[in-house]
């Protein structure tokens, strides 16, 4: 009966999803193009007509692609789930390995490989149609299969030991299993921090440190005046995957890292650079990082005792697609514990769909903190005309639909903080 009421839930807000979904995307075409035939009056003198346009249907083509991967996803999320698949999976795995750890492994293991399987083709169309037919792509092919090639090994080497001390918790450590989960988990977070610069990061790609001494000397002065302590300022060859541009801050403690993309650094005056590692600072100086990672653990902390709940619950399994009792010999016991991680990674997304809005609302209101820091440490216009160069670089549309930017955005539209920005100036 629970299981029943729990199936409808479970697909009405998978609808819910997608409609809202699908009206947002339609909101946004209509919105670009009906601004596709005139620059925005306040970029008017600095970004051609043309440009404009292929950001406009730049945005058209993702926003079409974005809606054809949401619907291949969430019939692939049916299939796992109402119509048998996992059940189907486990069933067969369990038949060869048994219903142990190991049973268990294999199981995630071999939902990674299909899923993987299923999103390649959309990567693959991705790079090499969808990004090459605008000009970005810079990626050979070889380069595309060792990256997905060196992501499997790497995943297997860091997530088949810590899937393994997490299974362990489960079977072994009682009721509060998710607790000490929770420890490992945060544990991982903050290890992955440390090793994701210094030691995963120029697996994929170099990292030189910044030579230029002049724009150095103008950056280190920079972070003396913010009182800003770091590792280094490195260059990173992002040039051969891609024509977009970035800068990122990565680390913490001793560790902490600034990074520049080559393909933005040849694009940008001194000034522009220094203007937008302020921004960068200011996440720093302002601590959105560290609440950033202390709202990650609160979140990860809710949701695994979430999970601690759930997985005794004969409904979350069978309103699912999953008969719990016909996999295993002993109940709730280990049998189903992978079933019960896998399950749960996959409806939680639905579940939290519509609380993105909260997220990007917090995100944005991090932007124009970071931006008033550029504005006061350096020249807000700088940051301005930095920003100009990016968007049109990366051809981001500058005339998104309101709700659509609200409803997803991390940063806010160019001319919405391009106007604070401006005003922090004046
Ligand atoms: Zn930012």
């Amino acid at each position: 009966m629970y299981s029943l009421a729990f199936s409808i839930l479970f697909v009405s807000i998978l609808i819910l999803t997608l409609v809202v979904r699908f009206w947002l995307a339609s909101r946004q075409i209509r919105h670009v193009l009906a601004h596709r035939a005139a620059v925005p009056a306040e970029f008017a003198e600095k970004i051609p007509l043309a440009a404009h346009q292929k950001a406009a249907d730049y945005t058209v083509a993702k926003t079409k692609f974005g809606l054809l991967t949401l619907l291949v996803n969430s019939g692939v999320l049916i299939g796992f789930t109402l119509l048998g698949g996992l059940q189907w999976l486990a069933g067969h795995l369990q038949a060869l390995t048994g219903t142990g750890m190991w049973s268990q492994i294999a199981l995630i293991v071999a939902f990674a490989v299909i899923s993987g399987l299923i999103d390649l083709p959309f990567d693959y169309y991705r790079q090499f149609v969808l990004e090459q037919r605008f000009g970005f792509n810079t990626m050979r092919r070889g380069l595309f299969f060792a990256d997905m090639l060196k992501g499997a090994l790497l995943g297997a080497a860091i997530g088949l030991p810590l899937l393994w001390v997490v299974l362990s918790l489960m079977a072994k450590s009682g009721d509060l299993w998710w607790l000490y989960a929770w420890f490992v988990w945060s544990g991982f977070q903050l290890l992955m921090m440390v090793l994701y610069p210094t030691v995963i990061a120029p697996l994929f790609n170099k990292f030189v440190p910044l030579a230029d001494e002049s724009l150095k000397s103008r950056i280190e002065g920079l972070m003396q005046r913010v009182g800003f302590a770091s590792k280094g300022l490195f260059v990173m060859d992002g040039s051969k995957r891609s024509a977009h541009g970035n800068a990122y801050f990565s680390g913490f403690g001793a560790n902490k890292r600034i990074v520049f993309f080559d393909t933005l650094l040849s694009r940008l005056a001194p000034q522009e650079i220094e203007a937008v590692l302020a921004h960068e600072l200011g996440h720093f100086k302002l601590k959105h990082i560290v609440k950033r990672i202390a709202m990650m653990f609160l979140i990860s902390l809710g949701f695994l005792a979430l999970l601690g709940y759930l997985k005794t619950q004969p409904w979350f399994y069978a309103g699912l697609g999953v008969n719990p009792v016909a996999l295993t010999l002993s109940g709730q016991g280990q049998g189903t514990d992978a079933l019960a991680l896998l399950l749960f990674m996959l409806v939680l997304p639905v579940f939290t769909f519509l609380l993105g809005p909260l997220s990007s609302l917090s995100s944005r209101k991090h932007e124009f903190e970071a931006d008033a820091f550029a504005a006061t440490h350096t020249q807000a216009d700088d940051l301005v005309s930095a920003l100009v160069k990016m968007y049109e670089d990366n051809a981001s549309t500058l005339t998104p639909d309101p709700l659509h930017s609200a409803f997803y955005d991390s940063h806010p539209p160019a001319s919405v903080r391009i106007r604070h920005l401006k005003g922090a100036a004046a």
